[in-house]
């Protein structure tokens, strides 16, 4: 197993739409289990392959980051196929670190995916793991959370985050 470089803000991997999974092979399971190592490293609550690089369509997730056995779960091709509700809340990004800003998700959402034998999943989400999943299949469309700010503060951001990229490669 292997921590991952995540990707940052301004990366262009981070903003292409990322390609289904045809076949779930021993490729597929290390890069799940490389993702995962890499999320509690982090540490975070969810990862996207497109973070680490790979434009495909797997997201691996765990709430407790690491502190609950059993709580880690990895999803190839996750479609949100029912959504419910709205909350308001701070959110943020592995890949846009030290910012969090306040996004509306849905309360719940219905997901539908497969786990990494190739069997089909289904989970009922709630909350904080409802806003996770969006967020993490959000990132396999190429969307950041901050296109949903304000043009104004998403603007903002990118600057900084481009300055930031641009004082990295002078030093
Ligand atoms: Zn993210």
């Amino acid at each position: 197993m292997a921590v991952l470089n995540i990707l940052k803000l301004g990366h262009p991997t981070l903003v292409k739409k990322a390609v289904p999974i045809e076949v779930i092979d021993d490729g597929v399971r290390r890069l799940a289990k490389d993702m995962i190592e890499t999320m509690h490293a982090a540490p975070g609550l969810g990862l996207s392959a497109p973070q680490v690089d790979v434009s495909r369509r797997l997201i691996t997730v765990d709430l407790s980051v690491g502190e609950k056995e059993g709580e880690t779960f990895a999803i190839v091709n996750p479609e949100i196929f029912e959504q419910e509700g709205k909350v308001i809340r701070d959110e943020g990004c592995l890949s846009v670190p030290e910012v969090f800003e306040k996004v509306a998700r849905p309360q719940k959402v219905k997901v539908k995916g497969l786990d990494l034998d190739g069997r089909e999943l289904i989970i009922e989400a709630a909350d904080l793991l409802a806003r996770v999943l969006c967020h993490e299949i959000d990132h396999l469309n190429g969307k950041l959370f901050i296109e949903w700010l304000s043009p104004l503060k998403r603007n903002l951001i990118k600057k900084r985050f481009k300055r930031q990229a641009e004082k990295k490669s002078r030093s």
